[in-house]
């Protein structure tokens, strides 16, 4: 088996090795972890495969300066750029017309390298829905999902190749973890959408991406260095990032504790979505791996005192599974579980589960959903169905598995 470590020692980011080896073993949750670490369920293709390509906003601001001395630039150049690719989500040499034509080329294939390319693109809901495929510098595949409403358009992204929790109801899951992405590769999904919607290209007429939630494929916290990067650099304004309002980003995690308490930390007022599918530890313990490593007690304590930190509500991701889950006794648990800690801090999102392909597991009985939502009204806990836009071309949660081409060779 090859080891994180490992892989991490093969990268162009070599300097962050020692770092990065360090943040997972606090994490808890790859090999060389601390004791009793989770470990990932690693990919088939799993293997060293080096790093992306590093992007302007994988670099910090000498690696910047560095790289435009290298070109024979000046350090200003290097916010002309930023200001093209923030402001403009322009990354095509030939927009830079600030720039000294015989440096365009270079300074666009040094700063700001392809790191990801449309592989298909399928569409739902009179093209309000659209599902991209997309190839990354390895052949690695991933996927994100962009839903516009009437009055917010919401990207779902991905942040990890596969995901290595192995939660047996989640298509991703089933892949395992291949690697972790950097932040150039989940900032250019969001680039390609927001300009889409600049530009007209999805059905609506031009409009702006508002949201972004981080339940496409991957754990971010496993990879939580290079999630909270973009973060920072989706919300930071134009020349420093996208602006797109932190309060508008979801992070969302299937219990990894330290991730949730440093995202405290962070400052930030973005949204926590915590996955929990269960109000129990027998049952949640069956239903999503991790729970062995964070009971339901330690998630649901982090998820309180993220709200206290933030004074932003938690929501409460739970996958209705039928007879599983769904049964009037686990929604009255569930909101004796969270009532526990205060009124209003929390808000339930049932989710109608989307069954794989063959999976054990199947979708609520409507009457069930019906009878789940009303029991946790009932006891004061907001709470609304998650709508399941584009289950039809897989593009709902869950359904993330870059599955309907070969799965890419290892470099
Ligand atoms: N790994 C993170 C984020 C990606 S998954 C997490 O687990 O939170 C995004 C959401 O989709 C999670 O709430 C996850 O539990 C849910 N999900 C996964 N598989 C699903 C399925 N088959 N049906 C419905 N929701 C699913
Ligand atoms: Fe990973 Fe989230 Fe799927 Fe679990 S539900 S396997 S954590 S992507």
């Amino acid at each position: 088996m090859i080891r994180m470590k490992d892989v991490q020692m093969t990268g162009r980011h070599s300097d962050m090795t020692q770092h990065e080896t360090q943040e997972d073993a606090a994490n808890g949750i790859t090999p060389g972890g601390t004791t009793g670490a989770f470990r990932d369920v690693l990919a088939k293709d799993h293997a060293r495969r080096g790093k992306p390509p590093l992007h302007l906003v994988d670099m910090n601001a000498e690696q910047r300066i560095e790289a435009a001395n290298q070109l024979g630039l000046q350090p200003f150049r290097v916010k002309q750029l930023a200001n093209h690719y923030f402001a403009h989500y322009a990354v095509d040499a030939a927009r830079f017309t600030d720039f000294p034509e015989s440096m365009r080329q270079q300074a666009s294939r040094i700063f700001l390298p392809r790191l990801i390319n449309e592989v298909t693109r399928q569409t739902a809901d009179e093209g309000t829905t659209v599902k991209t495929l997309w190839e990354l510098f390895d052949g690695a595949r991933i996927e994100s999902v962009l839903m516009r409403y009437p009055k917010r358009t919401t990207l779902c992204i991905s942040s990890q190749v596969g995901c290595g929790m192995g939660c047996p109801f989640c298509a991703t899951g089933q892949l395992g973890l291949t690697r972790n992405m950097s932040a150039g590769e989940i900032l250019e999904q969001v680039r390609v959408a927001a300009k889409a919607m600049r530009d007209g290209d999805i059905a609506g007429g031009p409009g702006r991406l508002s949201n972004v939630v981080f339940m496409g494929m991957g754990e971010p916290m496993g990879n939580y260095r290079a999630v909270i990067s973009a973060v920072r650099q989706m919300s930071a304004l134009p020349p420093n990032g996208f602006g797109i309002s932190a309060r508008n980003i979801t992070v969302s995690t299937v219990g990894v504790v330290p991730g949730i308490n440093k995202l405290a930390k962070e400052g930030l007022p973005l949204r926590l979505a915590v996955s929990l599918h269960a109000p129990t530890d027998a049952l949640r313990d069956e239903l999503v791996p991790m729970n062995k490593r964070f009971n339901t007690t330690q998630v649901l304590d982090a998820a309180h005192a993220y709200y206290l930190a933030s004074k932003r509500r938690v929501s409460i991701e739970y996958a209705l599974m039928r007879g599983i889950n769904d049964q009037a006794e686990h929604a009255r648990e569930l909101a004796r579980r969270l009532n526990h800690y205060g009124d209003d801090w929390v808000h339930v999102n049932p989710i109608p589960l989307n069954p794989i392909e063959g999976s054990r597991w199947t979708a609520s009985k409507p009457q069930d959903e019906r009878q789940f939502l009303e029991i946790l009204h009932h006891a004061g806990i907001t709470a609304t169905l998650r709508d399941t836009r584009g289950s039809d071309i897989d593009g709902a949660c869950g359904q993330l598995a870059a599955k309907n081409l070969p799965v890419a060779a290892a470099v």
